[in-house]
Parts: C-alpha cells; sequence; structure tokens
C-alpha cells in the first residue's frame, strides 16, 4: 500500500508541469525582449530599424521593427507548434532566418540575436541549417552579377528553376548578411 501510494505521487508530480504548461500555452501571451546586435565576424550591417518577424509552422506570429539600439520587443498571442523561427529583413535585407528555438516553458523572456546569425557546424565541419539541424541541403550562396538558373524537367515534363549552380545557390548582385541557403526549408541563413 506504502509503495503504491508513493507511486501514485511521483505520478502527479510529473504530470503537474505538464498540465500546467499545457493550460499556459492556450491562455497565455509570450513576451519576448530581443536584441539584435552585430556578429563581431561581420559588422558592416546595421542593426536599426530592422523588421523582426517571428513564425511558428509559417505564419507570422508577431513583428516590431528593433530601436537605434537594436533592441525590440514582440508578443505571441499563441504558440501552437514546437518551434519558433526568427526573421530579420529590411531595407537592403532579404528575408534572413537569425534563429530557430524551441519552444520556451517560460512565459516572458529575453534572447540575443546577431546579424548575419552565427554559423553553426558539424563535427565534419559542415554548415548546419539553423532551422532542420543538417547540412544535406545547405548551399553556399554565391553573389554575382550573373545569377544562372538551372532548368530541371520532371518526367512528367513540368519544368522548375533551381537557383542551385555547380553546389551553389546563386543570389542576387548584391551582396546580401545571408551567406547559406537551406533548400530544405527554403531559407536564407
Ligand atoms: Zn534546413
Amino acid at each position: 500500500m506504502r509503495r503504491f501510494r508513493n507511486g501514485y505521487l511521483i505520478l502527479i508530480l510529473l504530470a503537474s508541469p505538464l498540465l500546467l504548461s499545457g493550460f499556459r500555452q492556450n491562455t497565455s501571451a509570450y513576451i519576448i525582449s530581443g536584441h539584435l546586435r552585430k556578429n563581431p565576424s561581420d559588422p558592416s550591417w546595421y542593426i536599426e530599424g530592422v523588421n523582426i518577424l517571428v513564425k511558428d509552422d509559417n505564419e507570422v506570429l508577431a513583428k516590431n521593427t528593433t530601436d537605434s539600439k537594436g533592441d525590440f520587443e514582440l508578443i505571441l498571442p499563441s504558440v501552437k507548434g514546437k518551434h519558433l523561427d526568427f526573421f530579420a529583413t529590411g531595407l537592403g535585407i532579404d528575408t534572413l532566418l537569425i534563429a530557430s528555438i524551441e519552444k520556451s516553458e517560460s512565459s516572458s523572456f529575453e534572447m540575443t540575436f546577431y546579424i548575419p546569425g552565427v554559423i553553426k557546424r558539424n563535427v565534419l565541419t559542415r554548415v548546419v541549417c539553423p532551422k532542420c539541424k543538417r547540412s544535406n541541403h545547405v548551399y553556399e550562396i554565391w553573389y554575382g552579377d550573373a545569377p544562372v538558373v538551372t532548368t530541371r524537367v520532371s518526367k512528367s515534363g513540368a519544368t522548375t528553376y533551381s537557383p542551385i549552380y555547380k553546389g551553389k545557390y546563386q543570389g542576387s548582385c548584391i551582396v546580401q548578411p545571408a551567406s547559406y541557403y537551406c533548400d530544405r526549408d527554403k531559407l536564407k541563413f
């Protein structure tokens, strides 16, 4: 009997945070205090007046613009998915993924982002996509005057255009903060 009671108590203790967090997700807003900072490896990009978007399963949950220090606040009404993707966009900046995080348990948190985003590599020193955490569909972006777009014709005869040529993603002639492109997620980082 005593063992049974202890087991029951442990079960309640384990289950209660899950119940509480599930409840909170549906009722409370998330408040994120964000800080956009220059990446020391490439400090040429500005941090003021940059639009920051946060997406959950490709739905824009909130957006705001950075102040003169690069600070911003985002208030998210509700979060359904497990991940939050943060994008920066603005004058001279194509939409760029700056972070992809697991949803936090706490309803308000602080985060520092960098522009360009911090590039992570795996043990084989290959660049890893911040969203899918894999390297096998990641291409370096090549900025040049004459982007080469290749044509692919499928068995059914449908024509698709690919910006990937000779193992590199063909960017515009205007250099952007994004250095890599993930073809799985179709995003630049
Ligand atoms: Zn990816």
